[in-house]
């Protein structure tokens, strides 16, 4: 029967990871991959993290099945840094562990299209190239929408109104909580409270994608949008990784938060979590979300979490001013959020950095600014140039 499978395209970031490690030359520079990378161009095992796996391999006496639901202490623990202390407490919570914020967008996808059959999701584009895919495996139909325009560099936030002033009460909008992935360009306050607006007015459920906390302007900092559309919403969803900001990666860490229209239906959304994660994966893997409940229960562990992620976030922000301080054409580097900013380059610029300048990039002109060591900067600018990327 397997002769009758399509072939399927191979993820073209995993292939640009292979060319970039098969490049012999010493000076390539890889902005593909999205991880982040300190200025020795390594993606460290975070400290803090280090000392609760340390902990957990003395402690930890038995790795018996914990349950769907995964680390319940996890999620209740890291409730408050996302939601922030009021809507943590509220009953009209659900919250469950995931294996990553893949898992989470997933299983919030499967519990809307269990709620409402055929439920409708609207996407701006560019997004993160795996959000329709597995919106749509999770039983959503994707309407997409033109969100950003690259040439500027600006959210077309009119257009976005615009287009989402057309969806139905009970519809889906997926939203990026900050650091958005391509480009880095995240709603202002004001433009987050018109959001919150228009949820609230037309009874949309917003789905927010909230991968990358405290690696753009802080950990409260970046919460505030998602809180905000929060505060509006009768209904929402919170898809929540803490595989960037705890350096967790390959350990898969994530939860997905629910907030319901009351205590009761918060209740039915609980049970209908578990009965999902048990068709999906039976149960999260634990030792990331392990790790990271260790790292938040202790005082010293959790200061020195929060001081190493303010210190990615800084280097991260110094690419981004060096970058636009030493070419002008760059100015709204300085300007966007978190790791990725979208370069408006064609596909051959982007081929010739790779052949000519050793300078690898996703194949949408996505650049991952921690990949960068100031000391490349000019290096880069040139390559840039010599291309006719402005
Ligand atoms: N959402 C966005 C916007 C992302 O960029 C990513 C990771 N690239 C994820 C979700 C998924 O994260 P995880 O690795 O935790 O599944």
């Amino acid at each position: 029967m397997f002769e009758a499978l399509a072939e399927q395209p191979s993820d073209s970031l995993l292939a640009l990871i292979k060319a970039f490690a098969a490049d012999p030359r010493p000076g390539k520079i890889d902005l593909g991959v999205g991880v982040y990378r300190d200025e020795e161009g390594r993606t460290p095992v975070m400290a803090a993290v280090k000392a609760a796996e340390t902990i957990l391999l003395r402690e930890q006496d038995s790795k018996s099945y914990l349950g769907p639901e995964g680390d319940v202490a996890f999620v209740e623990r890291l409730a408050p840094i996302v939601l922030g202390a009021e809507q943590a407490a509220s009953p009209r919570l659900a919250g469950i562990q995931t294996p990553g914020g893949s898992g989470a967008l997933r299983l919030g996808a499967e519990l809307v299209a269990a709620a409402r059959p055929g439920a409708r999701v609207w996407l701006g584009m560019p997004s993160w190239p795996n959000h329709a895919p597995v919106l749509k495996a999770g039983g959503l139909v994707v309407t997409s929408y033109e969100a950003v325009d690259l040439a500027g560099q600006t959210l077309l936030f009119e257009a976005m109104i615009a287009a989402l002033s057309q969806a139905a009460a009970g519809d889906v909008v997926l939203l990026h909580g900050c650091c958005h992935n391509p480009t880095g360009i995240d709603p202002d306050a004001a433009q987050w409270r018109v959001l919150a607006d228009l949820v609230a007015r037309r009874g949309l459920v917003p789905f927010v994608d909230l991968a990358y906390q405290g690696l753009g302007r802080g950990l409260e900092e970046d919460a505030e949008g998602l809180r905000t559309v929060l505060a509006a919403a009768d209904e929402a969803l919170v898809a929540y990784s803490c595989d960037k900001n705890f350096g967790l990666y390959r350990d898969r860490t994530g939860a997905l938060y629910v907030l319901a229209r009351d205590a009761r239906a918060a209740g039915a959304v609980a049970s209908n979590l578990k009965a999902l994660s048990r068709v999906n994966w039976s149960m999260p893997p634990d030792h990331g979300a392990a790790a990271v409940r260790l790292v938040l229960e202790r005082d010293d562990l959790a200061a020195q979490w929060r001081g190493e992620l303010a210190a990615m976030a800084e280097r991260i922000r110094a690419v981004r001013t060096a970058l636009a301080a030493r070419e002008p054409r760059l100015a709204f580097v300085a300007a966007q959020n978190g790791l990725f900013s979208n370069l408006a380059i064609d596909r051959s610029g982007i081929e010739a950095l790779r052949a000519r300048h050793g300078v690898y990039m996703a194949d949408s002109g996505r650049i991952n600014l921690a990949g960068l060591r100031l000391a490349e900067v000019d290096r880069l600018v040139a390559a840039l140039d010599a291309v006719g990327a402005f």
